[in-house]
């Protein structure tokens, strides 16, 4: 069955929203698509059996579908898809605060020419200062190439929050 854990669910979705199926598109500013609505899963159904799931396979994938907001064939992209979307990215941000090391060691490890290696180091480099940027510090001064980190995840917060005056 095809749910957003799947290694091709990327495929399926990238299929389903493109010009053949739900034509997601922009226009004048406003997105648009092509749905019939209701509980027709119609698109979603020839792409996954074009993909090789057979009738089983794609009866249990709509029930999963319909338990999660997917109905029809704009909302398996609308619900499914954008929600596991989001939830990655809450986990990239949780996975960023608290502590983290930064080391300068092997930073340049790969690189074939000297000019391969300096713009390793100065996107290492960069990366640094975005860390900085965002609310990361040094807990103390670097030794022996070992840089502990640390981010104040309340006082970050705070400076995002809008002022009132
Ligand atoms: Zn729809």
């Amino acid at each position: 069955m095809m749910t957003p854990e799947h290694p091709d669910w990327a495929e399926f979705a990238e299929k389903l929203g493109d010009p053949d199926h739900c034509n997601f598109r922009e226009v004048d500013g406003e997105f648009a698509w092509d749905c019939a609505g209701g509980s027709d899963k119609t698109y979603a159904e020839s792409i996954l059996k074009n993909m090789g799931l057979d009738e089983q396979g794609i009866q249990e994938t709509f029930v999963y579908f319909d338990e999660h907001g997917g109905h029809c064939d704009c909302e398996i992209l609308l619900n499914i898809d954008a929600s596991m979307g989001i939830e990655e990215q809450e986990i990239e941000e949780e996975m960023e605060d608290g502590e983290g090391l930064v080391r300068a060691k092997w930073q340049m490890d790969g690189a074939q020419t000297l000019k391969e290696a300096a713009k390793m180091l100065r996107d290492f480099a960069t990366n640094l200062e975005e860390l900085e940027n965002k609310g990361w510090q040094l807990t103390h001064a670097i030794e022996d190439d070992y840089g502990h980190i640390e981010r104040d995840n309340t006082s970050n917060k705070h400076q995002k929050e809008p002022k009132q005056s």
